[in-house]
């Protein structure tokens, strides 16, 4: 909007320059008119005055050529009177006039001269530099000579003193232009208004066009990806608003095992392989469709309905990546890529919704077996969320590196010691606010997403186990815990570093949906054999079977907070934590309370005897690992 506006007073501007060029032409040409019609008028003047001296000539003097001429103003008399007549063409412009003859040698000479000031004298030599004084003598017709001596301007009339069909003397008159310069003078200030104006009109021309030249370079500079060339992320929020998504069907497209091209033949080697799979890409791709760089590895395309089947684009880009061998420093890189396919984006309420969908197409062809096409139909997602933020919030601060893990310290009060840390997710917005994963978990489940996110998040707190020695609980869904890359990342961890496995609690919500009891009971086996403590989290709030919480031998029940926050004042919510502590005690499982928010809610917990707690009254989540001194702040405070 901004910039139509720029380009509005662009073009005000050069209507406003173009108005002036014209007045200021319009000046000009005016002022030469003006000038030229002076020019005339006073010749015409002196011509009309010399024609009559010239007839006087032959009829008084009786001339015949220009002999005679000479000879008549060899008499006084006959120059005085001549001198007299002529000389009352004098003006303030007109100082000289006199009359010339030229003699056998072709010399010209003074044989009248009515001039008021250094008059000649007779027969005095005139020197002629100009052709002119020559060619009036063949042409028979007036001449006007523009002169300039060293101040002034002036004109020279050249007559032609004609006897018997010959020219027999040269009127030579010099005509001063001082009225023209006159006119010149009181023109010229508004000529030179003219010129600032129209200089300070191209001046603000120059400035907005570089302006506006400013603006469409940034603007490509944001909404390209520099490394492929291709639109990034920031585009889509463009492209959201002018989208005809009837037209388009969307594709998300993901890059096998990038991951491992980095680590095993280096980043550069990573940035060639997705420069040449960006080329495939757009080779594969026609003018009307939009690919965009999604983030890392991850491609989004806006097939255009009219470039053909959107699955027959998909499965040309999957085959020409798999089948291109990519060669980087000698080194053969075999290459992948799975694509999540939405053929009808504008079923869904925007943009961000359908690309959501297609991730989720794109995580389901991760995980059944990667290099293919998983194509959305209604049935394959069973629910939708409105969505506050939408999953590239997510993708971004990936991207960026702005996903981090609070930190809330799990109490033993027995002994005065923090038992253990909850690791809990955050993001960094772009505006610095710490969001809480209620505002994006929703919205990302299902997607590749959230496994990105999952991958992440074991990243993050297998560092900070490995730097603080410190015990820590981590989060996981039981789909998290089933998909075979997660696994892989937890073995990859646990295995090679018993110590690391030994401080580690995987804290599985039993609300999840947990339909498989004995592939749940397989992935809890794993976690037990790896060395690391298995906990249910939220317990109490879903439909708990006892007896596959006794068989899956979890170490730890955390009871759900919706049962602890009122355990002070109501009685049923109080017998049901005292039953599921007996329950867990009876079952070697140790329980933690949360949601501990208050001294009476601590106080309940300590007359039920329940092994550990978490919760504001105790500490909230900080951004680092508090020691023991830093609890009960807030009772501090007070
Ligand atoms: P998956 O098959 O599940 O997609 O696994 P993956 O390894 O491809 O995906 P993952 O998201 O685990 O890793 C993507 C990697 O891409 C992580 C990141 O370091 C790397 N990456 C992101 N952007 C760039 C880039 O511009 N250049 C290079 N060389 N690597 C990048
Ligand atoms: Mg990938
Ligand atoms: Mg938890």
């Amino acid at each position: 909007m901004v910039k139509s506006k720029d380009f509005f007073i662009f073009f005000l501007l050069l209507v406003l320059g173009l108005f002036f060029v014209y007045i200021y032409s319009n000046i000009k040409t005016t002022k030469e008119d003006v000038y030229n019609r002076i020019e005339t008028d006073q010749i015409e003047q002196i011509s009309t005055i010399l024609n009559a001296v010239q007839r006087d000539f032959t009829t008084s003097l009786n001339i015949r050529n220009s002999d005679e001429l000479l000879n008549a103003f060899m008499e006084e008399e006959n120059a005085k009177k001549y001198e007299d007549i002529i000389s009352l063409i004098m003006t303030a412009n007109i100082k000289y006039a006199y009359i010339l003859y030229k003699d056998e040698k072709n010399k010209f000479r003074f044989i009248l001269d009515a001039s008021k000031t250094d008059k000649a004298s007779f027969y005095q030599k005139f020197d002629v530099t100009q052709n002119e004084y020559f060619d009036v003598y063949s042409t028979k017709k007036p001449v006007i000579l523009k002169q300039k001596d060293i101040e002034n301007l002036y004109i020279t009339l050249l007559h032609p003193i004609i006897i018997n069909n010959e020219v027999a003397a040269l009127f030579s008159v010099d005509i001063t232009t001082k009225i023209q310069d006159i006119i010149l003078q009181s023109i010229k200030p508004l000529e030179n208004f003219f010129i600032i104006l129209i200089i300070v009109v191209v001046l603000f021309m120059a400035m907005i066009a570089m302006q506006l030249f400013h603006y469409f370079a940034t603007r490509k500079r944001v909404f390209t990806d520099p490394l492929t060339n291709t639109f990034n992320r920031n585009y889509l929020e463009e492209l959201q608003n002018v989208i005809n998504l009837n037209n388009y069907s969307i594709a998300m497209l993901d890059l096998d095992k990038f991951k491992s091209i980095n680590d095993i033949y280096g980043h550069q080697a990573g940035d060639f392989v997705l420069v040449q799979a960006s080329k495939i890409f757009k080779a594969s791709i026609r003018a009307s469709d939009i690919l965009v760089r999604y983030g890392g590895e991850e491609f989004l395309l806006l097939i255009h309905n009219r470039s053909g089947s959107a699955l027959q684009v998909c499965e040309r880009i999957k085959e020409s990546i798999s089948s291109r061998d990519y060669f980087y420093e000698g080194n053969e890189i075999g290459l992948s890529v799975s694509i999540g396919l939405h053929k009808h984006p504008a079923l869904e309420k925007n943009l961000h919704e359908a690309i959501k969908i297609a991730d989720k197409m794109l995580y389901n062809a991760k995980k059944n077996g990667r290099n293919r096409i998983e194509i959305y139909d209604e049935k394959s997602i069973s629910e939708k969320n409105d969505s506050s933020k939408d999953i590239s919030f997510v993708k971004e601060a990936l991207d960026e590196d702005r996903v981090t893990c609070y930190y809330q310290p799990i109490y033993d009060y027995k002994k005065c010691e923090i038992y253990k840390y909850e690791a809990l997710v955050r993001i960094i917005a772009a505006d610095g606010r710490v969001v809480t994963p209620f505002e994006f978990l929703p919205q990302i489940k299902g997607t590749n997403m959230h496994y990105k996110l999952t991958q992440r998040i074991l990243q993050i707190v297998f560092d900070k186990l490995k730097e603080s020695k410190k015990n820590i609980s981590v989060n996981i869904n039981f789909s998290d815990l089933i998909n075979a890359d997660i696994e892989e990342t937890i073995i990859k961890h646990l295995k090679s570093n018993p110590e690391l496995a030994s401080s580690v609690t995987f804290e599985i919500l039993e609300s999840d949906e947990i339909d498989d009891v004995e592939l749940f009971k397989t992935k809890t086996n794993l976690l037990h054999s790896l060395g690391a403590k298995v906990s249910i989290d939220d317990f109490g709030s879903g439909y708990s079977n006892f007896k596959t919480i006794i068989d899956i031998e979890a170490n730890y029940l955390k009871i759900d907070g919706s049962l602890i926050k009122n355990i002070d004042k109501n009685i049923k919510d109080y017998k049901v934590a005292k039953s599921i502590i007996h329950f867990a005690s009876q079952s070697n499982m140790q329980t933690v309370a949360e949601f501990v928010h208050s001294k009476n809610v601590f106080d309940k917990l300590v007359e039920l005897n329940v092994d550990f707690m978490q919760g504001y009254y105790i500490s909230p989540p900080k951004a680092t690992l508090i020691e023991k001194e830093e609890l009960f702040d807030s009772v501090k405070a007070i």
